[in-house]
């Protein structure tokens, strides 16, 4: 088993019932088991930004399944959820985005498949969640608290939990 983290995302339906419809949908099988999960944060688009705030959380996970197949399982628990990427923009609303920021300490570049993420050093939306149960994760030299540092986290808000 390998430890991996996954930054979830979503501004379209429910987003806080839908991502956590996809927390249920990624561990049900067992090959992913979740050993860490942060609150939900409410935080300002990125990329394009006419349009509604998205709900963040991060998770810790232990899999035993290979970076390609975690990439195969997220992609078809955002299908489950209604994701429509042929219909989409680029960075633009969506019902649930699933990244996978790190893999272990793997680095891969290939075709459809970055690790970690490229763009983790830029995204606080992704790093603010992920600094309540990572601290101490390193990714490419840098932890996890040391690169949240390093952005401006205005506008983020953590959510009480829901009911
Ligand atoms: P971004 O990658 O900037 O966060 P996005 O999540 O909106 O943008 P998607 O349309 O969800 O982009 O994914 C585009 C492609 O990114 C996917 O088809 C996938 O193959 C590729 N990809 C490369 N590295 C990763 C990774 N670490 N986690 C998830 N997808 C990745
Ligand atoms: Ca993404
Ligand atoms: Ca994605």
């Amino acid at each position: 088993m390998i430890e991996a983290l996954l930054a979830l995302g979503g501004n379209v339906g429910n987003s806080r019932a839908i991502l956590d419809r996809a927390v249920g949908l990624l561990t049900e099988s067992g090959d992913i088991v979740l050993k860490a999960r942060s609150a939900d944060y409410l935080t300002p688009p990125w990329g394009f930004k006419y349009q509604a705030p998205f709900i963040n959380l991060a998770l810790v996970v232990e899999t035993s399944l290979s970076p390609r197949d975690l990439l195969v399982r997220c992609q078809s628990v955002e299908l489950q959820l209604g994701r429509d990427r042929a219909h989409e923009k680029r960075w633009g609303p969506r019902t649930a985005d699933i990244d996978i920021i790190a893999y272990g300490d793997l680095k891969i570049d290939e075709l459809g498949l970055t690790l970690p993420h490229p763009y983790v050093f830029e995204r606080a939306f992704v790093l603010r969640p992920l600094v309540e149960i990572a601290p101490d994760w390193v990714i490419k030299g840098k932890t996890v608290r040391q690169a949240l540092s390093e952005l401006d986290t205005a506008g983020i808000k953590r959510l009480p939990p829901q009911p």
